[in-house]
């Protein structure tokens, strides 16, 4: 299954976000439900409605904007649950919303298994994340939302989601080090790291958030004592070889194919079958001279 955008408004101002404001500012009017009912049902029956991961049947991303702001959101999560029976769904979100007890409550009750809701976090403190948010208030309430969901959604997959980029990274070992203080019981979600792809507005904000492996991985390394404190994370968009040996079994694939390359340096690679290679736009700004194939 393919991510859906389910709405295209958004109260964040992520200097990351990998859409375009020219996204935000469409008529909201085509992600009603009525025409995300319709748009499910043609696809359902054969036709290729969506864009991304258009060709994977194994899950569904919810995305945006901001999914949990859709006028109808109950509703859309109901019909989505109904007509996809067995299918996760992953709903992706900055928190904020749940940060309401009534809205975190129906919303538990709403997500029916298998359902997963990942939140971004993006700092230890209001200093760090609302910077990056672009919105003051947003830290308070994303990290009362991860509370809720915890305290209220017991059925619920929690992924905790930090995006490495240029304004995040410093502060990378403080937000692990938050993290394992405020929300001890790291069995109770499952934490991802995330390399910042390259598109929309993290594109036209290169300046701020502009980031090499060479600098995401040296943060990761400087955290693993910390990162092994988690029950079960996760590495997604890092190349294999640009990570230390002992947090390579954490990388995963993923992102859809024709969004990466393995140039040629990858030739031979004895990690190539479990290695993303490099993000296509990633490849295109910086290059591949930071890879170093893996030997047997
Ligand atoms: S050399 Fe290429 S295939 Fe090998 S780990 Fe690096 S990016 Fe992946």
């Amino acid at each position: 299954m393919p991510d859906i955008a389910a709405w295209n408004k958004c109260d964040n101002r992520c200097v990351m976000c990998t859409n375009m404001s020219s996204f935000s500012a469409q008529d909201s009017a085509q992600y009603r439900l009525k025409g995300q009912v319709e748009k499910l049902e043609r696809y359902l029956r054969g036709a290729r409605v969506y864009g991304k991961n258009a060709d994977r049947a194994d899950y569904v991303s919810l995305t945006g904007g901001e999914p949990t702001l859709h006028p109808e959101f109950f509703q859309l999560l109901n019909y989505f649950r109904r007509r996809l029976p067995g299918t996760p769904i992953t709903l992706l979100s900055n928190g904020r919303r749940f940060a309401d007890r009534r809205f975190a409550s129906r919303f538990a009750a709403a997500a029916r298994p298998p359902f997963a809701a990942a939140i971004a976090l993006h700092g230890p403190a209001p200093r760090v994340h609302d910077a990056v948010a672009g919105v003051r208030g947003a830290f308070a309430q994303t990290v009362r939302g991860i509370k809720n969901l915890l305290e209220l959604a017991p059925d619920l997959g929690l992924e905790i989601r930090i995006v490495l980029h240029g304004k995040s990274v410093a502060a990378f070992p403080r937000t692990l080090a938050f993290l394992l203080k405020k929300f001890p019981d790291t069995a109770r979600y499952c934490l991802s790291v995330v390399h910042y792809e390259i598109e929309g507005m993290s594109d036209k904000n290169h300046r701020q958030v502009g980031l090499k492996f060479s600098a995401s991985s040296a943060a990761l390394r400087g955290a693993t004592p910390l990162l092994k404190k988690f029950r079960n994370p996760r590495l997604y968009h890092f190349p294999v070889c640009q990570v230390s040996a002992e947090l390579r079994p954490l990388c995963r694939v993923t992102l859809p194919r024709e969004e990466r390359i393995y140039p040629p340096v990858c030739r031979g690679c004895a990690a190539r079958r479990k290695c993303l290679g490099l993000m296509l736009e990633y490849y295109k700004k910086f290059g591949d001279a930071e890879l170093r194939p893996v030997k047997r």
